[in-house]
């Protein structure tokens, strides 16, 4: 039995008053649900504050980014995976589709990321998702094969017994129209099929989230379809009523 999942991506939003505020909050209601595992990635300046801030509770720090760069080095103005480790982090979310379209994150970057993240010992958590024009071309189950093939040619299928995976359709994310149930099922049954034709154990094991304008009124149907192992929140990450409410509707 998979052990559902709520990670809350805070993006580049907020003070660090607000961020302690929000954490707070979602650390006094969200961490006392122990059959979920639940997670907050604020920006970086804020994750120690927010880091100790979570001490002594049961939500986890995550990071938003990580440099693909292993180790330490001439890489001025990235953060690498052993830092983030060192400020408490468990989780970092690689190849947000954020990422990939805003800065050009190239599969082969978010994978050698991904295993930067496994090198340090934290938990990547793997985004794959199609756009717009992708899926209307009829290409989505194509461009998460793609995406997800890049990571499993370089790091091999063992990096997702370690790993996280959301799948997160980019026109959902931020934009309010959600995937059905069964567009997410669908996608998240096809990621499980393309790891099981490397690892049927790990294709079984591997938690395969679900983000793009999850709500507390549409969680709890998203989340109820088989291969849904809970969420990745934007927006609604940021309201600890709303978060809290989404991170209820993940327990099964
Ligand atoms: C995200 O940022 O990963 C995301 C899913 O955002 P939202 O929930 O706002 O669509």
């Amino acid at each position: 039995m998979r052990k559902p999942m709520v990670v809350g991506n805070w993006k580049m939003h907020g003070s660090e008053a607000d961020s302690r505020e929000l954490v707070a909050a979602i650390a006094a209601r969200a961490g006392a649900q122990e059959s979920v595992e639940v997670a907050v990635c604020p920006p970086y300046p804020y994750l120690q504050t927010i880091g100790r801030a979570l001490q002594g509770s049961r939500v986890a720090l995550g990071a938003q980014n990580v440099c693909e760069h292993a180790g330490s080095g001439a890489y001025t103005g990235e953060v690498s995976a052993d830092m983030l480790r060192d400020v408490g982090c468990h989780l970092v979310i690689v190849g947000h589709s954020e990422r990939r379209a805003l800065y050009g994150e190239s599969d082969l970057q978010v994978a050698h990321k991904l295993s930067a993240v496994l090198a340090a010992g934290l938990v990547p958590i793997l985004c794959v998702g199609e756009s717009l024009a992708e899926r209307d071309s009829g290409l989505t189950h194509e461009v998460v094969a793609r995406q997800l093939a890049a990571v499993l040619s370089l790091a091999g299928v063992a990096a997702m017994a370690r790993s996280v995976i959301a799948y997160e359709p980019v026109w959902a994310i931020g934009t309010g129209r959600t995937a059905t149930p069964e567009q997410a099922e669908d996608v998240h049954r096809h990621i499980r099929g393309l790891i099981a034709e490397h690892d049927a154990i790990i294709a079984g094991s591997v938690r395969i989230l679900y983000g793009g304008s999850v709500k507390p009124g549409n969680a709890k149907e998203i989340f109820a379809m088989p291969d849904v192992d809970g969420g990745l929140i934007g927006g609604a990450s940021l309201k600890a009523d709303e978060f809290v409410a989404i991170v209820a509707a993940a327990d099964r």
